[in-house]
Parts: structure tokens; sequence; C-alpha cells
């Protein structure tokens, strides 16, 4: 589904990716674990057509990034690891202003956003304002926004940071059953998250992918000292 291929990214004499390459399978939920600074931030913003690449490809289903990012757009639900918070919009106000933003047609968004309400369990909150919202209220909306427009794929950057273990155990839930009809990428610095929801993941430190493996594979090693150039 998703085609990576050497991809780098500098900012001035940073060089934030060397050189990544990697496939995600259609269906898959995909973990892409790496500490602070290592380049997950900068790989799902090149993904989601937020930042260009200096050099390298990526193709999501038949379309190619760089020649037809807005086609590449339409196919990739984004939640970024700080998503504004429009405080003053109702939840309602504010999903209607995504469908209006990603061009869902209009007779396809009510029928959309009933849907998308009941599946992430935000009908008791629809109409209030989102900056009355708890953290973990506020990442269900984040994660409802991210699959307005029904996006094939789904990129997901820390969604659990700085929510309680309630809140973690809800939203990893949601993930997990919005993975069952999507290909996901999951970017996280947390082991447990992928864990609990990853059967593959690759592991990033600075600027490369320094290890692949399913979650159980990659905890056996750092337990036992291995060398993956990184410390989780
Ligand atoms: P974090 O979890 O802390 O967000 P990350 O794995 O997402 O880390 P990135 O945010 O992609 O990492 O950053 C990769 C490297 O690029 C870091 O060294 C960072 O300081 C640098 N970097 C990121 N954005 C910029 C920028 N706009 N200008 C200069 N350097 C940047």
């Amino acid at each position: 589904m998703i085609k990576v291929r050497d991809l780098r990214k500098r900012y001035g004499s940073k060089e934030a990716l060397k050189g990544i390459s990697f496939v995600v399978e259609k269906g898959e939920i995909l973990g892409f674990l790496g500490p602070n600074g290592a380049g997950k931030t900068t790989t799902m913003q090149i993904l989601t057509g937020y930042l260009s690449p200096t050099s390298g490809t990526v193709t999501i289903g038949e379309a190619d990034l760089l020649r037809d990012p807005l086609e590449v757009k339409k196919q990739v639900g984004y939640l970024p690891e700080n998503p504004p918070v429009y405080r003053d919009m109702t939840v309602k106000e504010y999903l209607n202003f995504v469908m209006e933003l990603k061009g869902v047609p209009r007779k396809e968004r009510n029928n959309q956003l009933s849907e998308l309400v009941e599946r992430l369990q935000l009908t008791d909150v629809y109409t209030r304002l989102i900056g009355n919202l708890s953290k973990g209220y506020r990442q269900r909306v984040g994660l409802a926004q991210a699959i307005c427009g029904d996006p094939e794929v789904l990129i997901l950057d820390e969604p659990t940071v700085g929510l309680d273990p309630q809140q973690i155990i809800t939203i990893r839930e949601f993930i997990r059953e919005l993975g069952r009809d999507r290909t996901v990428i999951l970017s996280t610095h947390i082991l447990p998250e992928v864990s609990a929801l990853c059967e593959r993941v690759l592991i990033i430190n600075q600027g490369e992918i320094v290890a692949e493996g399913s979650p159980a594979e990659l905890s056996h090693r750092l337990q036992k000292g291995q060398s993956l150039r990184v410390k989780i």
C-alpha cells in the first residue's frame, strides 16, 4: 500500500532522514518506533504531504506523492503529534469544517458524520465546545477528523502522548478498531504502544531505520542487550 524509497530530508546542515526505505502492506498496522529527534515526525509529515523531502520517492496506492500530492492527501488521514485545538468550535462544527476542507461531497457528509460519531463514541459530546472536553475526548475528535473522507491510510503521530492510563486504553481500542479496514502507520517512542497494536515494527534512530521485527522479537533483543543502536 505504501512504498518509501531512499527518503532523505535535510534541514539546513541537519540531515534528519538519511535515506530510509520501507514498505507497508495493505491492512497492516505498522509501528514506527524511535526516541525523540529520531526523524519520526519528519517522516510522517512527508508521507502526509505536509513537508517536501530533499530526495526519495513515496507511493501510496497507485499515486506518486511528489507527482500527485492531492491524490495522496485524499487517501491519507493524519493525526499530528500536536493537533490544533479549535476550542471555540463544537465537535459538530469542527467535523463539518474538516469535511468541507477535505472536499467530501455534501450529500455524503451526514452519513459519514453519523458513522464516525458512532464509531468514536462522540454522541454525548457532539454539540459541546472542543475547549471544554477532556484530553481523551479531544484525541477521539482528532481520530474522527483523521478519518473524515474515509481515507485508506491512517497516519498517527504519538496518538496517546499526555493521556492518562484509562484514556490510553480507550484510544488504543479505537486505533485497533479503525485499523480493521485501513492501513495504519503508528509513530511512537513507547514500546508497549506498538506491542499492543502492531505485528511489525520499524525502529528509526538518527534518521536511519536500524531494526525491523515483531514487537516481541525487538523487545527480546533489547532485553538481551543486543545492539539496535537505540535505547527505548
Ligand atoms: P520527537 O518525538 O521529539 O518529535 P521525532 O522522532 O519526531 O522526535 P523529528 O521531529 O522528525 O523527530 O526531528 C528529527 C531531527 O530533525 C531532530 O534532530 C530535529 O531537531 C530536527 N528538526 C526537525 N524539524 C526541524 C526544523 N524545522 N528545522 C531544523 N531541524 C529540525
